[in-house]
């Protein structure tokens, strides 16, 4: 047995998360190394353009460390979570038991634990003066078109001017100066702190934590309320309080075991050009002035790695759908007690396109459960509802479930003009190009029932099988086939021959 299997049985004998889950992005990559799924790349590689690109090659099928980035000494690691079964390996679940984990661990949250700056291996180094992040960060340029290097895996942390509870996001942010630097914020958590504080004229701290285990990750994509702090739901996953540290230029607590920590405020009043800059929909976002991060400070372990994204690949998509997913299922659950999965399809770009799984009683079920999924997040642009013998994770299973059991006048529903992403071209359609924030983003949404009538005539609805498709052990009846075939024909062994 090697290691991943012995990892996997690990889980399934059902060892608790916290002993199975890796603890450390460090933990994580060794088990990666381990079997086979890290690849090093010891030759320099040019940090523009170059990393991503084999990055972008590799991604899905391993990750990749960069041991000479663009001249540097700190190593560059990308795509150590581009698959499903990896996540669900860190978490230390099976994979159909993601989702269930990840809302658990939402639903309850572990108060984080506060160290001292002496275990915190996060603050071993530290750069209060003087600060040039091109000179200590091997920063990537991503795609053809990006205006500069962007951070695309930092955890931006800070705390709510109000009540102090800390929110952690995942922002692309712009390096655009020694120690200055734009991010990009969406309407949500991290911008109604910044817009709270700029109210009182005041700067919005922050931290960018940087190399963070495959747990902590995820629970930053978590769509939780206001108040709810995403690293209490990574110690949740984890299995343990995750120790924090605070920084050493203001209030904000970080991951102490994160591999690099970048300080500074977001300023008031401050607008800097930003973009363009390829994101997740494989489309780029315009250059536009968007608000100004002002460094403070910079520290790291000793020997630091650094994790990027490459934007739009499957690391990057994934990250955002496993949260997701587990926050729209809970959701649509809420009032609807029978939907039993959903996923956010890679077609869809794992935000916009949402597929559920349905245990349909009575007609008309089947819409109220859209018109809740299209309340449930923005993003969220066209649902598929299916019946629960359709596999939700199976794209053809889909396709075939809308073309023999929906038809477009009568279970189609559309709604207009509601908020969408404003990253969706196809919302800018007719926008003036220097539409306000308040108009971007118009977005109609699509629903379609796809769900079969609760009572049919007989036959009509009745999905094909042939008796014990289920239950054949095809493998091992394929074996002895071939072995008396080879017999009939006289011959040895037919793969031998072959
Ligand atoms: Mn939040």
């Amino acid at each position: 047995m090697n290691a991943r299997d012995a990892a996997r049985n690990g889980t399934l004998q059902g060892r608790p998360a916290a002993q199975d889950a890796a603890p450390t992005l460090r933990h994580w990559l060794e088990r990666l190394s381990a079997t086979g799924r890290l690849a090093t790349i010891a030759r320099p590689v040019a940090l523009e353009h170059e990393l991503a690109a084999i990055a972008k090659r590799l991604d899905g099928q391993q990750a990749a460390v960069f041991l000479a980035p663009g001249g540097h000494a700190v190593p560059v690691v990308s795509g150590f979570m581009s698959k499903r079964a990896w996540i669900a390996e860190a978490m230390g679940v099976p994979e159909a038991g993601l989702l269930a984990r990840f809302r658990e661990a939402a639903e309850h949250p572990l108060p984080c634990k506060e160290v001292d700056r002496a275990e915190a291996v996060c603050q071993q180094v530290v750069h209060s003066e003087g600060i040039d992040l091109h000179a200590l960060l091997p920063i990537p340029t991503h795609s053809e078109h990006d205006n500069g290097p962007y951070i695309t895996a930092g955890l931006v942390i800070a705390r709510n001017p109000r009540t102090g509870v800390q929110n952690v996001s995942i922002n692309r942010i712009q390096v655009h100066g020694p120690d200055r630097m734009a991010i990009l914020m969406l309407p949500r958590h991290l911008l109604a702190f910044y817009q709270a504080a700029e109210a009182a004229g005041e700067p919005l701290d922050v931290a960018i934590a940087i190399g963070v285990d495959p747990l902590t990750m995820l629970a930053s994509q978590a769509i939780s309320p206001i108040d709810n702090d995403e690293l209490e739901i990574a110690g949740a996953l984890h299995g343990a309080p995750l120790p924090v540290v605070k920084c050493l230029t203001h209030e904000v607590r970080v991951p102490a075991f994160a591999e690099i920590v970048i300080e500074g405020r977001i300023l008031p009043n401050v607008r800097e050009p930003e973009g363009p800059f390829g994101e997740f929909p494989k489309y780029y976002s315009a250059r536009e002035a968007r608000e100004v991060i002002q460094v403070t400070a910079v520290t790291h372990r000793e020997r630091p790695i650094y994790h990027t994204i490459v934007p739009a690949e499957m690391e990057h998509l994934l990250l955002g759908a496993i949260p997701r997913e587990a926050t729209l299922l809970s959701h649509l659950q809420r009032s609807h007690p029978a939907v039993k999965d959903v996923e956010l399809s890679v077609g869809g770009v794992c935000r916009y396109h949402l597929w559920v799984q349905f245990d349909k009683k009575r007609e008309g079920e089947a819409k109220n459960v859209i018109l809740c999924a299209f309340g449930a997040h923005y993003d969220i642009k066209q649902v598929v509802v299916v019946d629960t013998d359709v596999d939700v994770h199976d794209p053809g299973e889909i396709e075939w479930a809308i073309a023999t059991r929906f038809q477009a006048d009568r279970d189609l529903v559309i709604v207009a003009g509601a908020q969408g992403s404003p990253l969706d071209p196809s919302t800018t359609v007719g926008q003036p190009e220097d539409a306000p924030p308040h108009l971007q983003g118009i977005s109609a949404k699509m629903g379609l029932d796809a769900t079969r009538p609760v009572d049919y005539p007989a036959h009509v609805f009745t999905r094909v099988r042939i008796p014990g498709e289920d239950r054949a052990d095809v493998a091992q009846l394929v074996a002895a086939s071939n072995t008396d075939f080879a017999a009939y024909l006289g011959v040895g062994d037919l793969a031998g021959e072959a």
